[in-house]
């Protein structure tokens, strides 16, 4: 290391030095109006101040002076606290190479790939995301917590818990030389035959820093095989998982198309049904009885039923279930809204490409559902699903996750695709540019 002149080290110190502002400087935000994610309402003016990550006060009105507050001017915004998606799969996003690509990626290049996806998922307006499969995410997640990585807060499942041949076994579609090489997967690689593998399989994904346990309860659209719909697991082996499961505080997310593995995971007691995209009325009736949610990712379903049209997206095995399965989840999800299934929001991106993720908001309007209640799905409700107390709402001691948007998405639902701002404990990551 060359030698500094003390003046010149000095001066070089100065410049490596963090930024005047004191970590208990407050932020104002002067909000045009504010979702009211609790009664679904969109309030007028309110001023919000942020301290330390989180929410100190929010007043009504035009905000007082505070000597010394960084004041972000969001006048003519509409603020509501910042979204989560309850199904991303920030590892990996669809294209004609994703089958080639799993056998010639290294796990470092899905890595670098990943970091990519959480800062579009961020800047869409999404400041939390359950990430329901996929090794990147836990380690995604301890990067961004750390700042190494600009991204939403993750709780991640980790490996989803599949069983042989299913959906997420994840030697599906190889050759026999390398499933002979690699031997069959068991509960370490995610994969169950039993009662005692679901219990072994919860506990290594408790030993790998899991946050939330992920089963495919039934096949899956674009796994390498038959069928999307055929249970895949025994009504033992869920309820071995989900008692498992709580023993360790987690909850557990099913993926699930078909109808018998949908019932036999709303009566093992799961905590939410993904996809769901065979419900039938009286699946529909035990989720409402049990408060079992549902989480459609329509978003997914419209992608894989647009993909299955050009030759060569897909394998021909995976064609004709991107077909069948995503027309109808649309349709599903409005039959569901009308019966009553409580209803968090979920997109399954990494189907479709990172960052489009508030366009389930328009798919939900679309089939009938309220704009206010499809703003609760990914606040409010989407915190409970999660089982934290802490963030989708803007009050007093919660998490500074806070975003605006240019208009009133009760107006015009159309305004969740243009996010302005966007802050995440209480560190801003997008501003409007007009000032
Ligand atoms: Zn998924």
């Amino acid at each position: 290391m060359p030698r500094l002149l003390p003046a010149a080290f000095a001066a070089l110190a100065a410049l490596l030095a963090p930024p005047a502002a004191h970590a208990a400087d407050a932020t104002v935000l002067e909000c045009g109006s504010l979702f009211d994610s609790r009664s679904g309402r969109m309030l007028g003016p309110h001023a919000v101040t942020v301290r330390d990550g989180r929410i100190e006060s929010v007043t009504a009105g035009v905000a007082a002076a505070t000597p010394g507050a960084d004041r972000v001017d969001l006048s003519a915004h509409a603020c509501m606290p910042g979204w989560t998606d309850l199904h991303v799969h920030l590892g990996s996003q669809s294209s004609p190479q994703s089958y080639a690509e799993g056998f010639r990626m290294d796990p470092v290049d899905h890595a670098f790939r990943a970091v990519g996806y959480a800062e579009k998922t961020l800047l869409a307006g999404f400041t939390s995301v359950r990430d329901l499969g996929g090794e990147v995410a836990p380690h995604l997640r301890d990067a961004i917590n750390q700042g190494l990585v600009k991204g939403p807060r993750i709780f991640a499942a980790g490996k989803s818990i599949a069983t042989t041949g299913g959906h997420a076994d994840p030697s599906n579609g190889w050759n026999s030389m390398l499933s002979h090489l690699m031997g069959p997967p068991g509960p370490t690689e995610g994969v169950i035959n039993s009662i005692e593998d679901a219990r072994q399989a919860v506990r290594q994904r408790y030993k790998e820093g899991s946050d939330v346990i992920k089963i495919t309860a039934t096949g899956g659209v674009l796994s390498y095989a038959r069928s999307g719909d055929a249970p895949q697991f025994t009504g033992d082996e869920i309820r071995s998982v989900v008692e498992t499961a709580r023993d360790y505080g987690y909850s557990v997310a099913a993926h699930a198309h078909g109808e018998e593995g949908m019932r036999r995971a709303v009566e093992a007691g799961v905590t939410s049904i993904e996809h769901g995209t065979h419900m039938s009325d009286e699946v529909m009736r035990l989720m409402r009885e049990r408060g079992t949610w549902y989480v459609p990712t329509i978003h997914a379903g419209r992608f894989v039923a647009d993909k299955a049209r050009e030759d060569g997206y897909f394998p021909e095995i995976v064609r004709p279930k991107a077909a069948a399965i995503g027309a109808k989840i649309q349709d599903t999800f409005a039959r569901a809204y009308r019966a009553g299934v409580p209803i968090a929001f979920g997109t399954d991106m990494g189907v479709g490409p990172h960052g489009d993720n508030a366009r389930e908001f328009l798919y939900m309007v679309e089939a009938g559902m309220p704009a206010a209640e499809a703003l609760q799905a990914a606040t409010i409700h989407a915190a409970t699903v999660l089982g934290v107390d802490d963030q989708g709402r803007i009050a007093p001691g919660m998490r500074a996750d806070i975003i605006a948007l240019a208009s009133d998405p009760l107006e015009d639902i159309d305004a969740v695709m243009d996010v302005r701002f966007v802050m995440k404990d209480g560190t801003v990551y997008k501003r409007p540019d007009a000032r």
